[in-house]
């Protein structure tokens, strides 16, 4: 049997604790952890599943040396295979032999040479927000002290996992997951700082849903939540990981693309609205035809962020006054 590494703690809390400080996004954060987690404990893979809103489910969310591929596929329920076990008793377990332990469940073929394991709970004020996951190949590879470091680090990092997703939820809007206006406030002015620092373009697309009433007062405000809710999809899932989505209005979405010039921004505008426009959504049963206007701008470094702003709006007026579905430049 291994001894876990207790001397180590220190400078994996010192890893960790950096990791945690560092800019990048939660699944990011979260899969540097799960390697720091790995290698301290000898183990070949390690995850991390967090608790969903209702705290029915724990869903997969990082992970490092596991064999299956998409860790956000894997989900189970509290109370259900060892990770939901210890979900719903919080508390930690270690499990020599998997084969014997009734709690353990296969999900899946990646599952299969997974010989021993440990597990324990991410608690906040005394919730379980989540799990975290070691697994190995041999039998009885994890100890009872690889159990009190897991826990160690696991209190550590369930504050700061809370934080960080407190701290996403002040800033997105409830019904698309897109950032909220407050938040584009916040961040437009370090946003242009960064771009004139590089010497990059700034652009701005702010898209407008064509007769948008219609959809509501025709089917009512639920198709048009789910509406808006797979539009915002739409345009992030089409956008890259440093452009910023965001909920203006009721149906006004703006997409901020920092490093894109005024023809990269109408091309990203058009290429949206175009995909818009060739694949209906679908909402309950019905596929809906859905047309957005879109005004766009670079910005330029003599103009103030409202000039900028303005000058976007005054665009998107034009597409709509001269027909709609389009894309103006400003
Ligand atoms: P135009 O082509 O000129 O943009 O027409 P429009 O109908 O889209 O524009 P208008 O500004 O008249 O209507 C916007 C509608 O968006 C009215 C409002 O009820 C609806 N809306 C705003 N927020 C929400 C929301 O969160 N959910 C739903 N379902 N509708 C919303
Ligand atoms: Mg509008
Ligand atoms: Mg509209």
């Amino acid at each position: 049997m291994k001894l876990a590494p207790l001397a180590r703690l220190p400078e994996i809390l010192f890893a960790i604790g950096k990791a945690i400080g560092s800019d990048d996004s939660l699944p990011n954060t979260l899969a540097t952890i799960s390697q720091l987690v790995t290698e301290s404990t000898g183990a070949n893979a390690c995850s991390v599943m967090l608790a969903d809103e209702g705290r029915q489910f724990l869903l997969g969310k990082a992970a490092y040396g596991l064999a299956r591929a998409d860790i956000s596929e894997v989900s189970f329920g509290f109370g259900e295979g060892v990770a939901g076990w210890v979900a719903e008793n919080a508390e930690g377990t270690v499990i020599d032999d998997v084969t014997v332990d009734p709690r353990f469940t296969i999900h899946g073929d990646s599952d299969s040479h997974i010989h021993s394991m440990a597990c324990v709970p991410l608690l906040y004020r005394e919730n379980v927000v989540g799990v975290l996951t070691v697994t190995s190949s041999d039998p009885a590879s994890f100890s009872a002290d690889t159990l009190v470091l897991m826990q160690l680090i696991a209190n550590t990092i369930a504050l700061d996992i809370e934080n960080i997703r407190l701290r996403r939820i002040s800033v997105t809007d409830k019904l698309t997951g897109a950032f909220n206006r407050e938040f584009l406030d916040s961040q437009l002015p370090a946003s242009l700082a960064d771009c004139k620092t590089r010497r990059e373009p700034l652009s701005l697309i702010m898209f407008d849903v064509d007769h948008f009433k219609k959809v509501n007062d025709t089917y009512g405000h639920g198709v048009g939540d789910q509406v808006l809710r797979t539009l915002a999809h739409r345009l992030r899932e089409s956008s890259r990981d440093r452009d910023m989505l965001v909920r203006y209005g009721g149906e006004e979405f703006l997409l901020l693309l920092p490093g894109a010039n005024l023809e990269t921004a109408i091309e990203i505008a058009n290429r949206m609205r175009i995909q818009l426009q060739d694949n209906p959504i679908c909402a309950g049963e019905r596929a809906l035809e859905i047309r957005v206007s879109a005004g766009v701008a670079e910005h330029n470094d003599a103009e103030t962020p409202e000039a900028f702003f303005g000058r976007v709006d005054e665009a998107l007026y034009t597409a709509k006054r001269t027909g709609r579905n389009r894309v103006v430049a400003g």
